[in-house]
This record gives C-alpha cells, structure tokens and sequence, in this order.
C-alpha cells in the first residue's frame, strides 16, 4: 500500500471499493482525484445546512426560520460552487433555486417530525481489528437518519439493504434506519424507514470488513463488470485514464488455440 492508503475504512470506501475495487485504487492507492461533480457538491453543500438547521434546534429548541435557511444555504452554495469541476447539465443558479426549494419542503414537512439529539456525529468502531469510521447526519432517541440527496427516491429494499445505515444502528445500538430522500428531479423530500437486525447486519460486516481489508493488503484492485452503471464517463470520474485509456494499451498477448470444431474439455461443464 501507498502513503495515500487510509489506516481506516469509512462506510463510503467500502461502498466504493464493492462497486469498484478500481476506482478504489484510483483514487485511495494512487491518490488520484476525479473532478469534482456538481451532484456531489450540491450534496455536501446540502448537508452541511441541514447540520446548520438540527444544530440550531438543540440549541434553542425551535427551528430555523426559512428566510435564515435561505440566507445559510446561499452562502454555502456560494462557498461550495467555487469547487465544482464538473457541471454536467445544472448551473450555479439552478443548483441554488433547487437546493432552496428541497430545503424549504424539508422544514414544512420533515423537520418537525424529527428530535435531533446529535448531528454528523463522528464515530470509529474497529470490526475485526479494522478502523471504521463515519459520519451520522441525525441521531435521534431511537432511530439513526442519513440524508441523501437524489434523482431517484431509493425504494423500501434499497433502504432495507442500506449498509451505511445497518452501520449506524450498530453504533447507535438502535434498530430503526432512516433514508431521509431530498429528490432533486422532483422536489419532494421523503422519509424511509426500516428495521435493522444489528447482531446479524454486525455478522455480514465481519465478512465485508475481513475481505476488502484482505484486498486491500494484497493490492489487488479488479474492475468492476464492464456493463455497470458506473462504469461510463458520465458516471465515473476516472474513466478517461482508465477504461477510456484501453485502445492506447500494448502488450496484451492473445494467442489463437481453437476457433470453431468441438471443445475437447468436454468434462469441464460452464456456468451460463
Ligand atoms: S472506468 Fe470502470 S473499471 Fe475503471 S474505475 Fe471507472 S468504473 Fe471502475
């Protein structure tokens, strides 16, 4: 492993690491940084104001008002925009009026439904000896949320297999699970909830965690299926160096054994 090799996991480089070991060696063993795209930003950007509104109700036990979310959100937008590589189809203004629009519903129709009594709360819990760490963007009583900005509402299976919040139930020691869904194509924010069996969900991480830890210290780093959604240069901030690069690649050897005629293998049977 490189320098540029985190001594921890977080949950998102698992997640990348099981959609992609490649672009996990992109970008944590070559240290290499995809540009950075106007989704990502408007969601962080969008977080950082909704830790803004749960912190502000801790403290003084109200919410926000919508013209001081307004005034929070354009002055994180103005900040986070200057970072933006890659604009795809939105623009400054768009993303703002966007991001503003969800905020607002968020507070009529979300925010008085929730406690926050914490928010981005930082954790590191090791499983099997490896550091995991992360974020969790509301912790209430007895439930854990994370917000996820969108293009497309996650349906009750995706969030009943959201592995970033099976995690943090685990660390909160609670079983209920939330998606808190800002869709940006609709404008609609909704709420997802789901039930976490943490004695098994921990089971499965000590098998994820022992796996990619053990790829990670072999430094073996395999493609994800060519047919991926990811894999595509709208969607993968890598592909022009790497899947992109193939046609310039030399020294792959193909050597002709066979073409046509009978398998004389007829003992090996394949997998459809
Ligand atoms: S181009 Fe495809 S294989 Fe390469 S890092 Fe991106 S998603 Fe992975």
């Amino acid at each position: 492993m490189t320098d540029s090799c985190p001594d921890h996991l977080s949950v998102s480089q698992i997640s990348m690491l099981m959609r992609c070991p490649m672009q996990y060696e992109w970008r944590y063993i070559k240290g290499v940084k995809a540009p950075y795209p106007v989704a990502l930003a408007q969601g962080n950007a969008m977080h950082r104001v909704l830790q803004s509104v749960n912190s502000y109700f801790m403290l003084k036990k109200k919410w926000l008002k919508e013209a001081d979310v307004a005034d929070i959100w354009r002055t994180v937008w103005g900040e986070t925009q200057k970072e933006v590589e890659d604009w795809g189809e939105e623009s400054q203004e768009s993303v703002l009026v966007s991001g503003f629009d969800l905020l607002r519903t968020y507070l009529r129709e979300v925010a008085d439904e929730t406690v926050p009594v914490a928010c981005e709360e930082f954790f590191d819990v090791k499983i099997n000896g490896e550091s995991v760490i992360g974020y969790i963007d509301l912790v209430e009583k007895d439930s854990v949320s994370d917000y996820k900005v969108v293009g497309r509402t996650p349906s009750q299976k995706d969030v009943e297999n959201h592995m970033q919040l099976a995690l943090y139930c685990i660390v909160k020691q609670v079983k209920l699970g939330q998606i808190i869904a800002l869709n940006k194509k609709k404008q609609e924010v909704t709420v997802i909830p789901a039930k976490f069996n943490c004695k098994e969900w921990l089971g499965w991480f000590g098998d994820i965690i022992d796996r990619y830890a053990a790829m990670r210290k072999a430094g073996v780093f395999p493609p994800c299926q060519p047919d991926s959604w990811m894999c595509s240069e709208k969607f993968c901030g890598y592909y022009k160096q790497c899947r992109g690069a193939s046609r310039k690649k030399k020294g792959v050897r193909i050597q002709y054994v066979q073409i046509g005629g009978v398998d004389p293998r007829k003992a090996e049977v394949e997998d459809e």
